[in-house]
């Protein structure tokens, strides 16, 4: 439940309800908004009557969520949440395009890469230097290597890092390179993962698992964020359906279901979803008119050439025309792109 403290409550009363909660047991999660504080409680309710919550001084109302997942409701926090990051803002007014290539192959792919993207407008490069491939004997990913690229690229371009995360142990290392810590769709409910980046003190990306309902997926987010770590961004990268045109089939109605249910950051990734470029830029436009705060796109400098995922990688040329079109898409929806 969440307790809604009044406008006028100073923080010795907000401090007076925490060890009211904490000393029956409540877990407690803080939220200051511009007008009035929000006391998240999680434990068990029926210990609540032995408080008398609402006659506490500064108490405006106490109201429960009805939803499974707590602090990634939309009730726990009614704004939508911004997440801060080397100087860019996921969840406002810009929409921030994260691009690369799907694996770390070289040092010169992944610098020529950032270059290019850069210049066509994105903000985050993405890159896997850990591969969760289908079959063992495909490339894997050049692991630490690899992030030695990636941050390198940074320094040279300025962009965040967004890279993927598949391991517990991995975790301290990936973290000491990476900007946002990615979680794949195959590891959304490997659960002993989740309470690891949880420990991070960077945002990590979520993406949603291939059949994983909009529940279950808000439900991972929940681990992360009870662990102590806030600063979840969501991304929808397609779910399976009977179709088998696509590689899988892009759920974009999670955007705007997700945006009413949390005040999480919702980012689309159009690339794992469809499995073909020639498709990826309409999907990418339909992801920012339907309201995603970002896009997560293949690009790679040869994707005949790719190691990973060539056939839903974009050219160069087809990234700059779709950023192109992309910046009126958001205009026109009141936002940006940059
Ligand atoms: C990726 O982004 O490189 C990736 C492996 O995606 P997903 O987890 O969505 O399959
Ligand atoms: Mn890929």
């Amino acid at each position: 439940m969440i307790i809604i403290m009044d406008h006028h409550a100073d923080d010795d009363k907000i401090e007076a309800v925490i060890i009211r909660l904490k000393k029956a047991g409540f877990q407690i999660h803080l939220s200051r908004g511009v007008e009035r504080a929000i006391i998240g409680a999680i434990g068990d309710k029926t210990r609540l009557g032995d408080i008398g919550l609402e006659a506490l001084p500064g108490v405006e109302r106490v109201v429960p969520i009805l939803q499974p997942y707590k602090l990634a409701s939309r009730t726990f926090h009614e704004e939508g949440t911004v997440i801060k990051i080397g100087g860019l803002q996921i969840g406002g007014d810009a929409v921030h395009v994260a691009a690369g290539p799907c694996a770390v192959e070289s040092r010169e792919q992944v610098l020529e890469t950032a270059e290019i993207v850069k210049k066509a407008g994105a903000t985050i490069l993405r890159g896997g230097a850990f591969k969760p491939r289908s079959s063992p004997y495909s490339f894997q990913g050049l692991e630490e290597e690899g992030l030695k690229f990636l941050a390198e690229a940074r320094d040279l371009t300025g962009l965040l890092i967004v890279t993927e995360v598949m391991d517990v142990r991995a975790v301290p290392m990936i973290a000491d390179y990476a900007d946002i810590l990615q979680i794949g769709a195959r590891n959304m409910q490997n659960f002993s993962l989740l309470r690891e980046v949880a420990k991070v003190d960077k945002p990590v990306l979520l993406k949603r698992g291939p059949s994983a309902t909009v529940e279950e997926w808000l439900m991972a987010a929940e681990y992360i964020m009870s662990g102590g770590n806030y600063n979840v961004i969501l991304c929808e990268r397609g779910i399976k359906s009977f179709e088998n045109y696509t590689r899988n089939t892009l759920d974009l109605t999670a955007v705007p279901i997700v945006k009413y249910l949390s005040h999480l950051p919702v980012i689309v990734d159009p690339s794992h979803a469809i499995g073909k470029w020639r498709f990826v830029p309409s999907m990418a436009k339909a992801a920012v008119a339907a309201g995603a705060d970002g896009l997560l796109v293949e690009v790679h400098p040869n994707p005949p050439e790719a190691l990973c995922d060539g056939p839903q990688s974009l050219t160069p040329a087809n990234f700059m025309k779709m950023m192109s079109e992309l910046k009126q898409v958001a205009a026109a929806m009141g936002r940006r792109i940059l």
